[in-house]
């Protein structure tokens, strides 16, 4: 299928942009900028790796240049609470910011996006946004077919990730969260804040005796070759689990999803979740729903050719 074709860059063209550091590996320009084709906005998405202490220049810097928005990934998303001039509900709710978008002031005076205005005025403001947690229980429901209503759940890993996925998904009444993580600590703090946010669910920091609806790895084991599996098999059996989900997208089949395959559970990688939280953050700068088989493609031809 041919891909509608990208405006030649001239005075008027807008930026957005991901920053992270490192960043080279990043699929999300390719991603992003299909979908800005395929939308036919005169835009570029770019990538800059900024270190953590220049961050705060850098969105203040973007904001002067007239961006419409930025994406941001490790290690920027919690830093970035601090820095953006007001915080959306669901950046508050999940704690942490992998989007900004620039807003001014409308006709009414109400603020919206830069990108839906035709003239940028004076006054700008920089919000942040969280679309990473929603984009996790999306995928999981395309991707696997999975409602998570009443479900058991064992989540691996209780970083950044995990910790909002854990989150997530008592938000949306899981019925049992099993907690795994190689520093009990972290997974401790999580159990505790999601005790006083949605203490109907049953959560145990262990892993289940019986089946679960679904295991969710958000550890970074699996991303290198050679390494061990996320979970001790002595201690939970695949078998038991009727679907998996690994966030990690690079490889493709990680050793879990391969045993896990083996074992006849549904799997799916983390591409799905990488897709909904960038086509997510294109819905908020343009006010229009993203173009998400194109962003697909390009996101599917960068990260496997
Ligand atoms: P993070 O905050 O650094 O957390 C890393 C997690 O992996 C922690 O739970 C850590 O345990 C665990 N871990 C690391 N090395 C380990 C080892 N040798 N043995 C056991 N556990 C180990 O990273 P993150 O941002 O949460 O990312 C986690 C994973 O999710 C990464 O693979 C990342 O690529 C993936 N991810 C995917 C997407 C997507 O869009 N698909 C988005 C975000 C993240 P400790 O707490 O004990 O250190």
């Amino acid at each position: 299928m041919s891909e509608p074709l990208t405006l030649p860059i001239d005075a008027r063209t807008r930026y957005c942009a991901v920053y992270g550091h490192p960043v080279s590996h990043s699929a999300s320009p390719a991603m992003q900028n299909a979908g800005i084709a395929a939308l036919g906005l005169n835009w570029r998405y770019l990538a800059f790796d900024v270190r953590p202490e220049e961050l705060g220049k850098a969105i203040v810097g973007a904001k002067a240049m007239n961006f419409i928005g930025l994406n941001l990934t490790v290690p920027h998303k919690l830093l970035a609470l601090d820095m953006v001039d007001s915080l959306d509900d669901s950046a508050k709710l999940w704690g942490a910011v992998n989007t900004v978008r620039f807003e001014a002031r409308d006709s009414n005076g109400n603020w919206q996006a830069v990108g839906e205005l035709a003239e940028t005025p004076a006054e700008v403001r920089s919000r942040g946004f969280n679309t990473d947690a929603d984009a996790i229980t999306r995928a999981v429901r395309e991707d696997l077919g999975l409602e998570l209503a009443g479900k058991k759940v064992l989540v691996l890993g209780a970083g950044g990730a995990g910790r909002t996925a854990a989150l997530k998904l008592a938000a949306d009444g899981v019925a049992e969260l099993f907690l795994v993580n190689r520093t009990r600590e972290k997974a401790e703090a999580v159990a505790q804040e999601i005790r006083r946010l949605y203490p109907r669910v049953k959560l145990v920091l262990d892993y289940p005796s019986g089946p679960v609806d679904l295991v969710l790895n958000a550890t970074s084991l699996g991303l290198k070759e050679g390494d061990p599996l996320p979970l001790a098999e002595r201690d939970f059996s695949l078998e038991a689990a009727a679907a998996v989900f690994d966030m990690i997208y690079r490889p493709a089949e990680t050793p879990l999803l391969k045993r896990a395959k083996a074992a006849g559970c549904r799997t799916a990688n983390g591409l799905g979740m990488l897709l909904h939280q960038g086509a997510r953050a294109l819905d908020l700068w343009t006010g229009k729903r993203a173009p998400l088989e194109p962003m697909r493609r390009a996101l599917t031809q960068n990260v496997y050719g």
